[in-house]
């Protein structure tokens, strides 16, 4: 494929709209205004942050989720103009010196589920947005012709410009818009982009690469918010880009009221990476594609669309592999100082198929989801083979998580003779047939054939196929693994109740950015009551939510742990980092705060997020139920596949003596019980959440959490009267 030269992009870049501003340092991590654009009538302007947006909301995802709030009607749809993408940043993010301080997070109302999805990503978006004087971006309208927006933090100039020639992928594209506003080559640390790719045109689960400079590789890297079509969004406003710039932004940028305090949490944190991580999970060496082997030897990693949580070739995508083929030894942060560094790529890579067919490049990845979602899951386990599909749907603007379980499900359909070679054009879809699977990704950048179909994701496909193919519904709502109509990110959930309702209760679906509960539960044991339970599903999904509001990376409160860590009291929380995360607070914003303070600030988001999915006519009882395939044993083959636990089960757990029982007979009995079970993790989560049965939350939590808007109230009482409480 040839490469159109920059000068000559450049030259058919026609300024739309511009708007100039004041610049102004960023104070205690805010910089207390949000940017507003709509892309229909051109607008552009400033909007300021209020104390009491930073009082109830504290940034990042709480910001967006208010602007969205405040921009959309109850029944706005994901593509009309009034949709609005929003990026937003945090108080927190852009330190630099503390590991994964450099998240951005995208919220906008998703194709797939029709709610709001929050997705947050790595790369430079974040601080540079900040420095360039935002705290958020907010992107309504649609233009009428591709264009890319400008923001230039150094000069106080953004611009709309059409730009007709990029290509439609984002390796190409994110590297032409680099040079293109760099001044030269030691300003192109200082430009990030946002790109998207030709698949998120033609898909519900088009996703967002954000770029940061490599500077060691002299590349132009990126990281995906990948969940929830945000990508999709953006391609059907006609973006093909977003472009920041800032120079200079460095670890004093944020202005912090006490910076002593975040050196000592900095301190602390980068000794421990330093002297742990070799002996712990060697994030620096093959980041979270460590977990595929340990997945495996618990059953649970996902297989033939979740069916299993093993393979005898799994070894062939495990840790050593990737270590062997991610270049070793340089630093592979996805923000400028990350110590924990996990952003692992392989260089060089020779492509087999498709476009780039011939050429060598670089891939960003593995991760765990990738390796087990384009791997396991559809039967491959050739390395090389993951790495061919992460490179394409990366470039194309697919995220892999939506991808991988959505091509499981239509494998599995297909092997089931719920669908044919004549539906599928020709494609033979059994497990591991790579050549056909990469051909149904090409499908989906080219906007044709069974690739359409695909792309659209499982729950369209559930309903596509039962009203054209006459499949039986209950068998594919039994496989069809998604919530909310997002698909399922890769654990096999079977065992683990607490990890069923952390999928099937969160927001945005199946996600476990929100909880992640399979160790305790499951293999450690520690939280065997209902109450347990409950109390886990109160605790984690308002911690990690947090991470989002102030725009950080998860991955350095648990992903290494200090040396003490298992003898204190409650070793799951990690609590030597979250004081970490108290002085950081503490330490940019002046404000002390502790443990509870943190949950509090999540805790008041998430329920608002949750009322906003009430509004969105979700949010309720009869929306957080998971696929069966995610409870137990739906097939003959599952159930026989595990049988001796199952029997045992059955009779100690439901006291029914599985001798002479006929393996659909054992299936039903199982089934009565374990979802029995869910109901009562239902109501013991709910409880304790301080919602009612039905999952709404009461209007005494919305008071307690000073949620108790006008509006949201409004909602809320509309959704008692109707669940008749
Ligand atoms: S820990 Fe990994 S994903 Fe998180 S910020 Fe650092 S490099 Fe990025």
């Amino acid at each position: 494929m040839s490469v159109i030269p920059v000068d000559v992009l450049k030259k058919h870049h026609r300024v739309l709209a511009e708007y100039t501003y004041e610049l102004r340092p960023v104070d205690r991590g805010y910089a207390n205004r949000t940017l507003y654009i709509n892309l229909s009538d051109m607008t552009i302007k400033e909007k300021p942050v209020t104390e009491e947006m930073k009082r109830i909301f504290t940034g990042g995802r709480g910001f967006a989720l208010w602007l969205l709030w405040n921009a959309v009607k109850d029944d706005t749809r994901w593509n009309d103009p009034e949709n609005e993408l929003i990026i937003a940043n945090g108080p927190l993010c852009g330190i630099l010196s503390y590991p994964g301080t450099g998240k951005s997070t995208v919220v906008t109302i998703s194709p797939l589920t029709n709610l709001v999805i929050d997705s947050n990503v790595g790369g430079m978006v974040g601080p540079y947005l900040k420095g360039a004087g935002f705290d958020a971006l907010e992107i309504q309208g649609k233009a009428d012709r591709d264009v890319v927006i400008v923001i230039d933090g150094d000069t106080g100039h953004i611009t709309i410009e059409e730009a007709p020639l990029e290509a439609p992928y984002a390796h190409l594209s994110a590297r032409a818009l680099t040079e293109m506003y760099a001044r030269d080559e030691k300003d192109l640390r200082n430009i990030a982009v946002v790109a998207a790719g030709h698949g998120a045109e033609f898909t519900r689960y088009g996703m967002l690469n954000f770029s940061w400079y490599d500077l060691r590789r002299k590349e132009v890297r990126y990281k995906q918010a990948a969940r929830g079509g945000s990508g999709t969004v953006f391609r059907d406003k006609r973006i093909k880009a977003i472009v920041v710039r800032k120079s200079g932004w460095g670890a004093k940028s944020n202005n912090a009221a006490k910076p002593e305090l975040i050196r000592k949490a900095s301190a602390r944190i980068n000794k421990e990476i330093a002297e742990l991580d070799d002996k712990q999970n060697q994030m620096r060496k093959v980041g979270t594609a460590h977990l595929v082997g340990i997945m495996n030897d618990y059953d649970l990693l996902p297989v033939h669309n979740f069916q299993y949580g093993s393979h005898p070739d799994a070894h062939k995508i495990a840790k050593d592999v990737w270590i062997g083929l991610f270049t070793q030894g340089v630093p592979d942060g996805c923000h400028y100082g990350c110590s924990l560094s996990c952003s692992h790529a392989v260089d060089h890579f020779h492509l087999h198929t498709g476009p780039f067919k011939g050429q060598a490049v670089l891939v960003d990845g593995p991760e765990y989801e990738n390796a087990a979602g384009l791997g396991a899951n559809l039967g491959i386990f050739d390395p090389n083979e993951v790495l061919e599909l992460n490179f394409y749907c990366d470039t194309y603007g697919l995220d892999t998580i939506s991808f991988g379980t959505s091509m499981a499900f239509a494998m599995e359909c297909y092997q089931r003779g719920v669908i044919t070679r004549e539906h599928t054009g020709g494609l033979d879809l059994t497990w591991g047939n790579f050549e056909d699977i990469i051909e149904v990704l090409h499908q989906m950048a080219r906007g044709e054939g069974f690739g359409l179909i695909v792309g659209q994701g499982v729950r369209w496909m559930k309903e596509f196929f039962v009203e054209t193919y006459g499949a039986d519904p209950q068998l594919l709502n039994d496989i069809g693994m998604e919530v909310k109509g997002l698909e399922f990110s890769f654990y096999v959930t079977k065992e683990s109740l607490a990890q069923q309702g952390g999928y099937a209760i969160a927001n945005k679906g199946p996600q476990h950015d929100e909880a992640w509960l399979i160790f305790m539960d499951m293999v450690n044991n520690q939280i065997p009551t209902f109450e347990d339970k409950a109390e886990a599903l109160h605790y984690f999904p308002y911690w990690r939510t947090w991470f989002s509001l102030h725009g950080l990376c998860k991955l350095p409160w648990n992903d290494i742990e200090p040396a003490d860590n298992a003898l204190q009291p409650e070793p799951h929380k990690v609590p030597e980092h979250v004081e970490n995360y108290c002085w950081l607070y503490e330490g940019m914003t002046g404000i002390p705060v502790t443990p509870d303070d943190l949950i509090g600030q999540s805790e008041r988001v998430y329920n608002f997020q949750r009322v906003f999915n009430i509004r969105r006519g979700s949010g309720r009882r009869q929306n957080d139920y998971p696929p069966y395939r995610a409870v137990g044993p739906v097939t003959v083959e599952e159930y026989e596949s595990r049988r001796e636990r199952y029997d045992r089960q059955l009779k100690e757990d439901v006291g029914v003596d599985p001798t002479g029982l006929s393996t659909e007979e054992k299936i039903r009995i199982l089934r009565e019980y374990r979802m029995n079970r869910y109901e009562q993790l239902l109501d013991a989560v709910y409880a304790r959440r301080g919602w009612t049965r039905e999952g709404i939350p009461t209007l005494e939590t919305l008071k307690r959490l000073q949620i108790d808007f006008p509006d949201v109230v409004r909602v809320v009482k509309a959704a008692l009267e109707e669940t008749g409480q």
